[in-house]
């Protein structure tokens, strides 16, 4: 299973690399109108989203829109090895953190005020290296999501946002592996209700 896995990754994320600023931009903008419609997203209160890295699809519609309708947004950090969420303002500095992706600057004797608990998010937007059409998602491999997720209040909605070059037609999925409620690209949006979740 693990080497299946990485031959998807390599293959994914080369393909991803391929695309210029322009195209991601252009894309992004295409994938992030089709987010931004689903009523789930319009109405959530608490918003996970991400700071795009490596190419992903961008999130800045999402999070000007999220701010716009007054819900709180928070970006993941890692710390001692596990992911969590911290809320951003506008008022937050950006720093790079594990692996090179940006997260929110917080003074250290904030951060416990900052974190935003799995339980109290309505919609977490989910980066990916691939999708299939169950909603079945790869990541880079270290299941940082996956043992997010995991703790996530039922009625909380899984977006997972990529390019349409990035949906496989049916990706391996191990026990661990959390599907999402909808996988969105530039070209489509659907619903995954045989994910198993809610
Ligand atoms: P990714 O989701 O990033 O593509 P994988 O699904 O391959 O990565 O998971 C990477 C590793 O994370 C696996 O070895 C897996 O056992 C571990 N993992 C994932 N979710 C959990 C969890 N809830 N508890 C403990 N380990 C987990
Ligand atoms: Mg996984």
């Amino acid at each position: 299973m693990g080497g299946v896995k990485t031959a998807l990754r390599q293959s994914y994320l080369r393909q991803r690399k391929q695309l210029n600023a322009e195209q991601a931009c252009a894309l992004s903008q295409k994938a992030q109108q089709r987010v931004i419609a689903l009523p789930a997203f319009r109405a959530a209160r608490t918003v996970g989203l991400y700071a795009p890295f490596g190419n992903e699809v961008d999130t800045e519609l999402l999070c000007d829109f999220a701010q716009g309708a007054g819900a709180a947004v928070a970006y993941p950090r890692i710390t001692h090895g596990t992911m969590e969420f911290v809320r951003f303002d506008n008022e937050c500095a950006w720093r790079p953190g594990t692996f090179g992706i940006l997260e929110p600057s917080i003074e250290p004797q904030l951060a416990h005020s900052c974190q935003v608990t799995a339980d109290v998010f309505d919609v977490i937007v989910v980066p990916g290296v691939a999708f299939d059409f169950t909603g079945n998602r790869l990541g880079y491999g270290k299941g940082f999501y996956d043992r997010f997720l995991a703790q996530c209040a039922p009625q909380c909605v899984f977006i997972g946002l990529a390019y349409d070059f990035q949906l496989e037609h049916k990706l391996p999925r191990e026990a661990h592996d959390i599907a999402l409620d909808y996988v969105i690209t530039d070209v489509k949006s659907f619903a995954c209700p045989a994910s198993g979740r809610a």
